[in-house]
């Protein structure tokens, strides 16, 4: 489905991202598990093509200079070149970390915006969808988004995302800053998301505890570098990494 490798990315002198390589196949949920500032927004932001976006804001600000280098290839294709807008009609699709949802347009307005790609039956299908994994969205259907719980944004954030009609939907740290119910609910709905529409999932997070359940594969980042790597019975049956990097 997706296969990048040797990622570079420098905001400056920083090394953001160095030599990463990963992949995700038809059907998974892969998992990119790492620290604060450990890498995996940028990392999302390679994948998604936004990178190139940072680097003309900062080009045109006078700010940093971002350097991004490496290989993508996904569904058969090397995209490393392409805008994201293009890759996103390709069908990869990034929920960006801290839910950038419009605060000021409703719950239905959000998720209208999010399908503006897709043709009128495949927006209406898909909307039923969302009402179906996130019941609550449908009854606050009509409620301005900036005033939704930090929860009900995550799920709208992740519904706008489905209106976008993704094959492969890139999760940046959709769990930050919710409560361990609230994160049960949505670590379920991005498994139902896979087994039913058969969408393939990268997630990251900063503790893979909760998610660790659901991933097929799982990516450790470490300043930057992808230090370890594997199934998740693999990485579960080492007890060192265990306590290292699960905390169980
Ligand atoms: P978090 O969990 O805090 O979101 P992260 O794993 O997503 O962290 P990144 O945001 O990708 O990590 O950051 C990786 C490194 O790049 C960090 O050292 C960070 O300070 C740096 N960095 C990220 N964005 C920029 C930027 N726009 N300008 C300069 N440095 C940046």
């Amino acid at each position: 489905m997706i296969d990048a490798t040797g990622l570079m990315v420098f905001y400056e002198n920083i090394l953001a991202l160095n030599n990463v390589s990963i992949k995700c196949s038809e059907n998974q949920i892969v998992g990119v598990f790492g620290a604060n500032s450990a890498g995996k927004s940028t990392l999302m932001y390679m994948l998604s093509g936004i990178i190139e976006d940072i680097r003309k804001k900062e080009d045109m600000a006078g700010g940093e200079r971002v350097t991004a280098m490496g290989n993508i290839k996904y569904l058969g294709e090397e995209i490393a070149g392409l805008k994201p807008s293009r890759r996103a009609k390709k069908g990869l699709v990034l929920c960006p970390e801290r839910r950038r949802i419009f605060k000021e347009c409703t719950v239905l307005e959000n998720l209208r915006i999010g399908g503006y790609l897709a043709s009128v039956a495949q927006a209406k299908k898909t909307l039923d969808y969302v009402f179906k994994i996130f019941p609550a969205l449908e009854k606050l259907q009509k409620r301005i988004g900036g005033f939704l719980s930090g929860g009900e944004q995550q799920m709208l954030a992740i519904g706008r995302a489905l209106m976008a009609q993704p094959k492969l939907l890139l999760l940046d740290e959709p769990l930050l800053g919710l409560s361990p119910m609230m994160q049960a609910v949505l670590v379920r709905a991005t498994k139902e998301i896979r087994d039913e529409q058969g969408i393939s999932i990268i997630v990251t997070e900063q503790y893979a505890r909760p998610v660790l359940p659901i991933v097929d594969y799982a990516f450790i980042l470490e300043n930057g570098t992808a230090v370890l790597e594997g199934t998740r019975q693999e990485l579960m049956s080492n007890p060192d990494i265990r306590s290292a990097y699960f905390g169980i």
